[in-house]
């Protein structure tokens, strides 16, 4: 049984009294009910500030993104060991977002990840098509390859301490959310890959999706077979639409 994940991607919005003031919200109405594991991804700076916040509200912290390297001269950079130093316990690697405007290819995405294992976090995987590669009827392809860059570089074994998510790039902050359906086949695939190496881990696997997810659709998507919770831009700045869509994974 795997237990659901909804993770909120703040991206590069609010300020420090609006990051303190989200989170003061979502403690306060977290069900401890709720069967689904939630976490946050604020942006760099407030993450310590996050961390502090968040102790003992049973919300867990994520970083964006993670730099490939240990330590050194790489400017601008976060290293993964001091996203751990500071209480993070997952981050994001590869988001579309980091792939298409930083230019972050797949393998630098798989350094990446194996970065984030080094330091004990727990990588988010993300992969997905754009509407140009759907429309061809590359999507498989897409997120095969993006999947199999990891697995090359990081192996099989590393995926047993990672998250996947599914986020179409024509879905992501544009309002159009892939259907129930859409959803289910592509993480049904990205499945069948892991199976094709490791049963153990593709049952294991949390496939989250992401894309335009909000509290009126969420229920529908986290119905399927295959989608394990939601990984979610937008609607997680706003404190009860994320609360909702927390409600609607267990
Ligand atoms: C995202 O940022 O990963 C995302 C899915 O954004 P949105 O929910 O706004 O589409």
């Amino acid at each position: 049984m795997r237990q659901a994940l909804v993770a909120g991607n703040w991206k590069m919005h609010g300020s420090r009294k609006a990051t303190t003031q989200l989170i003061a919200e979502l403690a306060a109405g977290l069900d401890a009910g709720w069967a689904a594991e939630v976490m946050v991804c604020p942006p760099f700076v407030y993450l310590a500030d996050a961390a502090r916040l968040l102790n003992g509200s049973g919300i867990g912290l994520g970083a964006q993104s993670v730099s490939a390297e240990e330590t050194g001269a790489f400017t601008g950079d976060v290293s993964a060991s001091m996203l751990k130093d500071i209480g993070c316990h997952y981050c994001l690697v590869g988001h579309s977002e980091r792939r298409a405007l930083y230019g972050e290819d797949d393998h630098l995405v798989a350094r990446k990840f194996v970065a984030a294992l080094r330091e004990e976090l727990v990588p988010v995987l993300c992969v997905g098509e754009t509407l140009v590669e759907r429309e061809q009827g590359s999507t498989e392809a897409v997120v095969a390859r993006q999947l199999n860059a990891v697995i090359d570089v990081a192996g099989i074994e590393s995926l047993d301490q990672a998250v996947m998510a599914y986020e179409p790039v024509w879905a992501i902050g544009t309002g159009h959310t892939a259907t129930s359906e859409q959803a289910q086949e592509v993480h049904h695939f990205l499945r069948q890959i892991l199976a094709g190496h490791d049963a153990k881990i593709a049952d294991s696997m949390r496939l989250l999706y992401g894309g335009s997810v909000k509290a009126a659709n969420a229920a529908d998507l986290f119905g399927m077979t295959d989608v394990d919770g939601g990984l979610i831009g937008g609607a997680s700045l706003k404190a009860d639409e994320f609360l909702k869509i927390c409600a609607a994974a267990g």
